[in-house]
């Protein structure tokens, strides 16, 4: 770890460490006498740097925001004592808190990062070490060590000052070092993030887990404390076999699935090696945990990957599930605690917790992390609970029994409501409930227009718990079965026969009902770990979706014939994303034939039907359509991609979120002649971007001569109810005049029309 190794120190020799058993030791003696805060942070800067055969040590803690005090030192002038302070990324040592890292250097000061402070006298010290404080992946402080000579520390000693660093997070939260209420938690406050799962609620926040104490951190025992990981991990193991029971009972499959897949990790032999290597070390079980579950928070904090870090979630879940159970917190008596009107909040949720909790009490989920495929956010959909996640300093924000105002459509949060705020929020809440009592009532109504056009009415999917919803909305079909998203959630590969299992549940639910399954659309934004589309400058126009299907043609091959497989005697209908060229569409379509022959040959029971379609979502596609629509059975426009295409604009990219509008002149012309043509060539037409789900778009959809709109479960019904007030030749009419205009969009004109026809938007 050391930088430049410098000269040997002999001192540092004596050092030999039988574990930082003993240091620890005379540490938890420091705790157990009853002295002030401030006198125990002071006899334990004396101990460490004894042990440690250093001149210096320090101890930084964080005060409010991300500001570091320098609280105890032996070795650095006490006049800097509460008065030397450090932001976050300043300085050494802010570097430390900042990257949450360990960092030792023989040369500190040649480091690019090195801040003087005169204060401190610290000029004459070569080496340091430094570690943070952390406590359920918080930095609360750091500490640091100095020696004058050029001293390599090894890492045997970073991980000893790491045990310590653990001990003194211990302190800094339960032994008074800090006055209670850090941070500004009085005024009302308005916090956002992502909208993971929508819907609107109005509740008390209740901090699941905000701090899990832990009494005891040195073991007498290592023996004692294996027999006691081993009693908890089967606990735990046993518990999660119930809660997949009650997954099962409660939402279907699919969360059972993920809850599967989950318990593998309880038998993760790295993981748990880990924790037993830190009961070697002369931790308690408890504390070994703790330490195993920072290591991977570390790992979490340094990837990007969302796929690698749900799976890392999953193992911190693990963790505090071994932590409650070892320190005898039952579960079902934590969730008693719970008020009749939870918001939940967390750093993050494991899949299993949602589940674990009575489901009456939890209005919504706030998450300091967390992101659309977390499978936290799976679940809460199918619960119905919304939850917006990667919420910037969510913990610091609120407090526990804070009234909270969760607005998940627009991912915003209103943390102690002024009576104004709280009013205006409750009737948007009250609004809402009446619109969905209207839209029940709708459900077995026709879509038509007031000048007679019928619109088909259908659902995006992409697990089988959005199954349900076929039956609750009165939709015709699934216009998009996303077959990626079932992949997504899994560590492996899913093979012919699970795929299949996986297409014939999903017709066996549609009961008759057309499902559009879409080959994988993976790569891009939906990466999965078993295919590697290695680092891509630009995934989204990268090697994704059939680009990846055809040049693997065991992958397309293996779910065609799964899909043939799962479609016996009914329909099937299979749709091609990100089709660019009419050859990419025929090369696979001749696969998806070659696999229907194959079929036959071997005697196996064929689709009654089968129609094959394209997406339209990669702009080139549009001047090919005189010949793409003498070979496909049906047309989707992919307006999500398409768009981003067509403006050359990031769809992820929030701050681009506005800026080009799909109701502008340019899109809908566009628009206009795709749907033109498929009405000449008589090739049916549907949209199955998220404009199809919001009713102003939609009705300019419907007045441009699209039929069919694909969307999700929650739109159906607003959709539903502007068709049925719409005069789609009417609205045509006001979207005419203006294609020729230079105008960015025609959505004001639209609405106004639309407001004074008195159509609900
Ligand atoms: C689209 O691009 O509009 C679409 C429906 O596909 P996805 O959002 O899955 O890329
Ligand atoms: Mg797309």
């Amino acid at each position: 770890m050391g930088e430049t190794p410098g000269k040997p120190d002999p001192a540092a020799d004596r050092v030999a460490w039988a574990g930082p058993r003993i240091l620890l030791r005379r540490l938890r003696d420091v705790m157990a006498n009853e002295e002030s805060p401030q006198a125990r942070l002071d006899r334990i800067v004396r101990l460490i740097a004894a042990e440690m055969v250093a001149e210096v040590c320090s101890i930084y803690v964080r005060r409010g925001g991300d500001v570091l005090e320098l609280f105890a030192t032996e070795g650095l002038k006490q006049e800097a004592v509460h008065k030397t302070r450090l932001r976050f990324g300043e300085g050494l040592v802010g570097i430390v808190a900042r990257d949450a890292q360990p960092l030792a250097l023989a040369e500190a000061q040649s480091h690019p990062g090195f801040a003087y402070r005169p204060e401190t006298g610290e000029e004459i010290y070569h080496s340091l070490m430094s570690v943070p404080i952390l406590r359920h992946g918080r930095v609360l402080g750091v500490i640091v060590v100095q020696n004058r000579t050029a001293r390599s520390y090894g890492d045997e000693e970073i991980e000893a000052l790491e045990t310590i660093a653990m001990v003194l997070a211990e302190l800094i939260v339960g032994g008074g070092v800090l006055p209670p209420g850090g941070s500004d938690t009085a005024r009302p406050a308005r916090l956002s993030g992502r909208r993971l799962s929508p819907g609107l609620a109005h509740g008390h926040v209740w901090q699941h887990i905000p701090y899990i104490a832990i009494p005891q951190l040195v073991a007498e025992d290592p023996a004692l404390e294996r027999e006691r990981l081993d009693g908890a991990l089967s606990a735990v193991r046993e518990r999660l076999d119930t809660l997949t029971d009650r997954a099962e009972a409660a939402v279907g499959d699919e969360p059972r699935d993920i809850l599967e897949a989950y318990q593998l990790f309880a038998r993760d032999s790295g993981w748990l090696e880990r924790i037993r290597e830190g009961i070697f070390s002369g931790l308690t079980a408890e504390a070994a945990i703790s330490k195993a579950q920072d290591e991977t928070r570390r790992r979490m904090a340094k990837i990007e990957d969302p796929y690698i870090r749900e799976r890392l979630q999953d193992f911190d879940d693990l963790a505090n599930r071994l932590l409650r159970h070892l320190l005898g917190e039952d579960d079902e008596v934590h969730a008693a605690e719970l008020p009749d009107d939870a918001v939940v909040v967390a750093r993050n949720l494991g899949p299993a917790d949602l589940l674990e909790w009575p489901r009456e009490k939890i209005r919504a989920v706030l998450l300091e992390e967390g992101s659309a495929t977390a499978h936290v956010a799976i679940v809460a959909r199918s619960l119905e609970i919304p939850v917006i996640g990667g919420i910037r300093n969510l913990f610091a924000a609120v407090d526990s029994v804070d009234e909270v105002l969760v607005d998940a459509d627009n991912a915003q949060v209103f943390v102690r409501p002024t009576a104004a705020i709280r009013d205006d929020f409750m009737g948007s809440v009250a609004a809402r409930q009446r619109e969905r009592e209207t839209y029940a009532r709708m459900r077995d109504l026709p879509a038509t227009t007031r000048d007679g056009i019928e619109i088909g009415l259908y659902l995006n999917a992409g697990f089988l718990i959005d199954m349900p919803h076929l039956d609750a909305t009165g939709a015709a079909g699934i216009g998009l079965y996303r077959t990626e998203l079932p992949f997504m959630v899994r560590d492996d590969y899913p093979d012919l026969d699970a795929q299949q299992d996986l297409y014939r549940r999903v017709l066996d639910q549609a009961d008759e009902r057309p499902v559009t399954f879409r080959t994988l659309d993976i790569g891009g934004d939906k990466p999965v770990s078993y295919v590697d589309t290695g680092r891509q400058e630009n995934p989204a126009i990268g090697w994704r979706a059939l680009r990846i299907g055809l040049d693997h043609p065991t992958l397309l091959r293996d779910q065609l014939r799964a899909l043939i497989g799962a479609a016996a005697d009914r329909d099937l209908r299979v749709m091609f994303p990100m089709v660019a060229e009419v050859a990419e569409f025929e090369a696979a379509r001749a696969v998806l034939d070659r696999e229907l022959e194959r079929a036959r040959r071997s005697g196996i029971a064929l689709p009654s039907r089968v129609s094959v379609g394209a997406m339209l979502e990669v702009p080139a596609l549009f001047w090919q359509l005189p010949s793409l629509l003498t070979r496909v059975d049906f047309l989707s426009v992919g307006s999500n991609d398409l768009l981003q295409f067509l403006f050359a604009s990031d769809r992820e990219n929030p701050r681009l979120a506005d800026r080009y509008d799909p109701l502008s002149p340019a899109v809908l012309s566009f628009l206009k002649s795709i749907a033109d043509q498929c009405r000449a060539a008589n090739v049916p037409l549907t949209l199955c971007g998220e404009m199809a789900g919001r009713p102003l778009e939609a009705l300019a959809l419907v007045a441009a001569g699209y039929r069919n709109l694909s969307m999700t479960a929650a739109a159906v019904g607003p959709v539903k109810a502007m068709v049925r007030e719409a005069d789609a030749g009417a609205a045509w009419n006001v979207i005419k005049d203006e294609l020729q205009s230079p105008a960015r969009s025609l959505r004001n004109s639209l609405l106004t029309f639309a407001e004074k026809a008195g159509y609900p938007i």
